[in-house]
């Protein structure tokens, strides 16, 4: 039941080091589900199961190895006991870090900055050393990835212990109870939301101005555009699709209640919008 984006494991506390890949992946019905249940799917085709494996093969190099004890490991990515923040704000486009996973995910965590540059130093036929040349901070952790892992190659794990992590005939609850676990979590929005509404809506007018302009309401434009919000914002921000649907479906609540719209010829023939 892992989620493969998330750290396998907190280094410290656990023994035994495994890749966990989405339930949701197993079975074509689930991965139907999971699309319905959470509006997109994540790690799907070849390209992309293949991007995310890279990267949690560097979570078990690091915790197997203990690398992230290493001074200069340190040095490159930070400290590994810095607080994980699911809620992080990542400068687009640092040129301090290597991009692999959407959402600039290397700013995350040193743990995930450390993943992220494994990923790329893992990629076949990507030459890093050229990509990365004018970026020196980003390079100088691939280099220490390339000398690192060279070094390995000829070691032993630290860590070896194959203890199974989680038996899956264990659960004790259902799929459905899975998926409504996740949606009855406790969701804190941000205020000044309907602030935000104002600025994106205001301006277009009121259904009152202009008698002859069609309009439709916002709330309409947000739901239907929903899919691809989240996929932008899980893209540019690395926040992710589960809690953006969400903060979606109160946008669209407010949007009614505090009676926004927009013109309908705003909307471009291709389903999209200028808004
Ligand atoms: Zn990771």
């Amino acid at each position: 039941m892992n989620d493969v984006k998330k750290p396998i494991a907190t280094p410290p506390q656990k023994s035994t080091f495994a890749i966990g890949i989405p339930f949701y992946l197993a079975h074509p019905d689930l991965t139907d589900l999971h699309a319905e249940r959470i509006g997109i799917i994540e790690g799907f085709n070849r390209v992309e199961v293949l991007r995310y494996l890279r990267h949690e093969m560097g979570h078990v190099v690091n915790y197997a190895y203990r690398l992230y004890e290493q001074e200069a490991w340190v040095k490159c990515f930070g400290s590994i006991t810095q607080p994980y923040l699911e809620e992080y704000r990542p400068v687009p486009f640092s040129r301090r870090y290597v991009r692999h996973l959407p959402g600039w995910y290397a700013q995350k965590h040193p743990d995930e900055d450390w993943a992220e540059t494994f990923a790329i130093w893992m990629t076949p036929n990507l030459d890093w050393r050229a990509e990365y040349a004018d970026r020196p901070t980003a390079l100088a952790k691939l280099n220490y990835c390339e000398k690192t892992t060279t070094v390995l190659a000829d070691h032993e794990p630290v860590t070896t212990v194959t203890e199974l992590d989680e038996e899956v005939g264990e659960l004790t609850y259902s799929v459905d109870q899975y998926y409504k676990n996740l949606a009855s979590g406790e969701i804190n929005f941000p205020v000044g939301l309907d602030g935000s509404l104002r600025a994106i809506f205001e301006d277009l007018g009121n259904p009152e101005d202009h008698v002859n302009v069609s309009r439709k309401p916002a709330s309409a434009l947000i739901r239907r555009l929903e899919r691809d919000l989240m996929a932008n914002v899980f893209r540019w921000t690395g926040h992710f699709p589960e809690r953006t649907r969400p903060l979606l479906r109160h946008l669209a609540d407010r949007a009614d209640l505090t009676i926004h719209f927009y013109p309908i010829s705003r909307t471009q023939p291709n389903g999209s919008s200028s808004i």
